[in-house]
């Protein structure tokens, strides 16, 4: 089966946004098996569009679009396809449902305009929007032998869509297996390319179940998949995967899922535990408080904290000698320690956690910038770790949040 990807949106031709969805989208139809022979984008025209698509029907089995599914003048993507094939646009019946409930719970009125959201082509079938509401589709057209899969533009959307509704059924109706099953690792603490290394073997040689590396900021994810006739067989095929896997890099493995996060598993962590936990920043002026914030449910363990970037601010807010910051300096071991213990004292939390160094751009007390500090206090210790990122501003203090995260997680 030969597929291609169609990108609509003249912002991407503008180059307003990166192209992101088609590296997604051929990353995980090459993964199951489908071979991708081109990729194009085209702005929200009618006329180009119609260009690119009988140019797609002449040379792909499989044409991917994305973008232009939603309820604007400039979305056409679903009008121009429906046109191309010879056939209307229908409501699909869930899709209005939902639409209709979207609205009254808001006490809003829907206007003509969010009705096109509901709309597919006649015959499709419809793929369900779990964060939005424009319904994707896969329709088949039995003259020309093509098959269009329509996917709304906001990464959000398109991809719950590909992997619950999309992948599943390509992979039932063309790739004659009942079921796909795929599963996500999440490694911190290892690079891709050291990932990809230690396990070129399974990477390279792997057909059915593959393994695909994506490399995240500050983290690596794997996605394992298999395409099978039995549920119970392809899990267990999972399994021993997995289990080879963990067996040469487990040691930097730390959970499962899409939606996973170090601060999450942290926060899962603590809810199990029944403990409690505080911060106090410094370098990272309160990101891992706002993480924590980003959470579900993370006030059963997550008491707050303090922002304290100037050295009077830690005296004050945290009762650090002045003598001691002069001596020692505010990016130091004892000063993290010093912060992590008494915010943990103060909150009256099980844990505290505290964040010091130098994020840039000019050396701090004769600190090189990269240079961090985190702090990690229980009533029964203190510990302190230092680290050195040397990278830009940024950079560094998101890795810092990251390795505080890992620090408690451990
Ligand atoms: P909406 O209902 O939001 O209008 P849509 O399906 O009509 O969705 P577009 O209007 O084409 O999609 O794009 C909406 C947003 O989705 C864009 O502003 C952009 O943020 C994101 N987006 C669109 N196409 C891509 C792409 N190829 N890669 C990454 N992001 C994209
Ligand atoms: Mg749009």
């Amino acid at each position: 089966m030969k597929a291609e990807i169609i990108a609509v949106g003249t912002e991407l031709l503008l180059g307003q946004i990166v192209n992101t969805n088609a590296t997604f989208l051929a990353e995980e139809f090459a993964n199951v098996g489908i071979d991708m022979y081109y990729q194009s984008v085209v702005g929200d025209n009618e006329a180009r569009l119609e260009e690119l698509l009988s140019l797609a029907e002449s040379r792909s089995d499989l044409v991917i679009l994305c973008g232009g599914l939603g309820p604007t003048k400039d979305d056409l993507t679903k009008q121009v396809v429906a046109k191309h094939v010879g056939k209307s646009l229908v409501q699909d019946p869930k899709g209005y449902q939902k639409l209709v409930d979207f609205f009254a719970k808001r006490n809003q009125e829907m206007t003509e305009n969010n009705l096109l959201q509901a709309l597919i082509i006649e015959g499709a079938v419809p793929l369900e929007n779990e964060t939005g509401l424009a319904v994707g589709m896969l329709y088949v057209d039995e003259e020309t032998q093509t098959n269009y899969l329509l996917f709304p533009g906001p990464p959000n959307e398109l991809k719950p869509m590909v992997y619950h509704h999309a992948l599943p059924l390509i992979a039932k109706q063309f790739l004659q297996k009942d079921h796909l099953i795929s599963r996500v690792l999440r490694f911190y603490g290892i690079g891709e390319s050291r990932l990809v290394t230690e396990l070129a073997d399974l990477i390279e040689n792997q057909t059915n179940p593959t393994v695909a590396p994506y490399a995240k900021p500050n983290e690596v994810t794997l996605r394992l998949t298999v395409k099978t006739d039995s549920k119970e067989w392809g899990n267990t095929q999972l399994d021993q995967l997995e289990q080879k896997i963990l067996d040469q890099v487990g040691d930097y493995f730390y959970g499962y899922g899409d939606q996973n996060s170090l601060a999450k598993v942290v926060v899962e962590q603590l809810k199990h535990t029944q403990q409690t936990i505080a911060v106090a920043e410094s370098l990272t002026s309160g990101l891992v408080q706002a993480t924590f914030g980003e959470i579900p449910g993370v006030s059963e363990i997550f008491k707050g904290g303090v922002v304290v970037y100037d050295a009077k601010m830690k005296q004050d807010l945290l009762d650090i000698p002045k003598e001691l910051l002069e001596k020692e300096g505010t990016v130091s071991e004892i000063c993290a320690r010093e912060m992590a213990r008494n915010i943990r004292i103060r909150s009256n939390s099980d844990y505290g956690l505290s964040l010091t160094g130098v994020a840039g751009p000019d050396k701090l007390e004769g600190k090189e910038v990269g240079t961090v500090y985190i702090g990690l206090s229980t009533p029964s210790r203190t510990l302190v770790q230092e680290f050195y990122f040397p990278r830009d501003r940024q950079s560094i203090r998101q890795n810092a949040v990251m390795a505080a995260f890992d620090l408690v997680r451990k």
